[in-house]
């Protein structure tokens, strides 16, 4: 038994949180980071059904797409790595050599890097694309970027069976909001489902919500909605206001947060708690995505912020 494979649910405990102030909810955050060293998160949820289709369908090798700094190639990799499966990622932008923690990690565990514009990469869902992925690599098979498929809204919609108490908000930080639409699909219309948006001018996540959904379940959801000013400025952008509060919080709770996701998260319930967004008493369970391998990157850039020379 290999037991890098084996990845253990059990391990997500639902922590309640303890805020620098106190709020009127409770706060609890289900620990999905804590399933496996490397695929974890919402990441293990969207690959589950994607690797056992496959495995099914006798594919040896699957390609995906990401930034350089991107959980989900990481997390692609060490699937790869561990069930089997050649891997190839196909990388926005020019080569940094070395690499960075991401990639080098990507790369150790056998993922073959390809780089691509930033202009190409945008094309990346074409069909001009996908005829020059069959030209290069033959039948592979293709993950979209940040893993949202079909496929993964399913391994997603597992989540809130996973949470063990009663409670009236599940929250999520959202990318693409495939993850989003898991939970709204899973919960089938009950409790309310609420998005953090980490990207500025992400309006098009409600209508990849509409997408994603609609394209599992035949029911109109109306449980859900998007908070659009929590993204600290856009994708990957942070102050020092946002990596005080991780901080703040690891003190009080031992969690580890990541600035780019689930800071941004728990930053908008603790922000939105104070500003009376819930009612009074409610329960609100906040979904840890992982994407901590993520931190090593960006760590030069959190440590100039918070020694305060900008
Ligand atoms: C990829 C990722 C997300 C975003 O998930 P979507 O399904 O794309 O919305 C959230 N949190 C973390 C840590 C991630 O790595």
């Amino acid at each position: 038994m290999n037991s890098e494979k084996e990845i253990d649910l059990s391990k997500a405990v639902l922590q309640k949180i303890i805020f620098p102030e106190k709020i009127n909810v409770d706060v609890f955050v289900k620990r999905f980071d804590l399933i496996h060293p490397f695929i974890n998160g919402n990441k293990y949820f969207k690959l589950k059904y994607n690797l056992q289709y496959a495995k099914e369908n006798n594919f040896n090798t699957i390609l995906t797409f990401g930034g350089a700094y991107s959980n989900h190639i990481h997390a692609t990799a060490a699937a790869g790595k561990i069930f089997g499966f050649e891997t190839i990622g196909i990388i926005r932008g020019e080569e940094h050599l070395p690499l960075n923690p991401t990639l080098s990690f990507a790369s150790k565990n056998g993922m073959k890097l390809f780089y691509v514009s930033r202009s190409d990469y945008r094309k990346k869902n074409s069909e001009e694309f996908y005829a020059w992925i069959k030209k290069k690599f033959g039948d592979v098979f293709i993950v979209p970027e940040g893993g949202s498929n079909q496929l993964a809204i399913k391994g997603a919609s597992e989540i809130p069976s996973l949470i063990e108490i009663d409670y009236d908000y599940v929250i999520t930080a959202s990318g693409t909001a495939g993850t989003l639409s898991g939970l709204i699909v899973g919960l089938n219309n009950y409790k309310k489902v609420l998005g953090v948006a980490v990207l500025k001018g992400a309006e098009f996540l409600n209508k990849n919500v509409e997408f994603f959904t609609s394209k599992t379940s035949k029911q109109k959801f109306n449980n859900w909605s998007i908070v659009h000013n929590y993204h600290f400025g856009g994708y990957a952008k942070i102050n020092r206001e946002l990596l005080i509060f991780i901080n703040q919080i690891e003190e009080l709770n031992e969690v580890k947060l990541d600035p780019i996701y689930t800071g941004k998260m728990l930053y908008a319930v603790y922000d939105l708690a104070r500003k009376n967004y819930f009612e009074k008493n409610k329960t609100i369970v906040c979904i840890h995505t992982g994407g901590l391998q993520g931190i090593e990157g960006m760590k030069d850039k959190m440590n100039f912020i918070l020694s305060g020379k900008i």
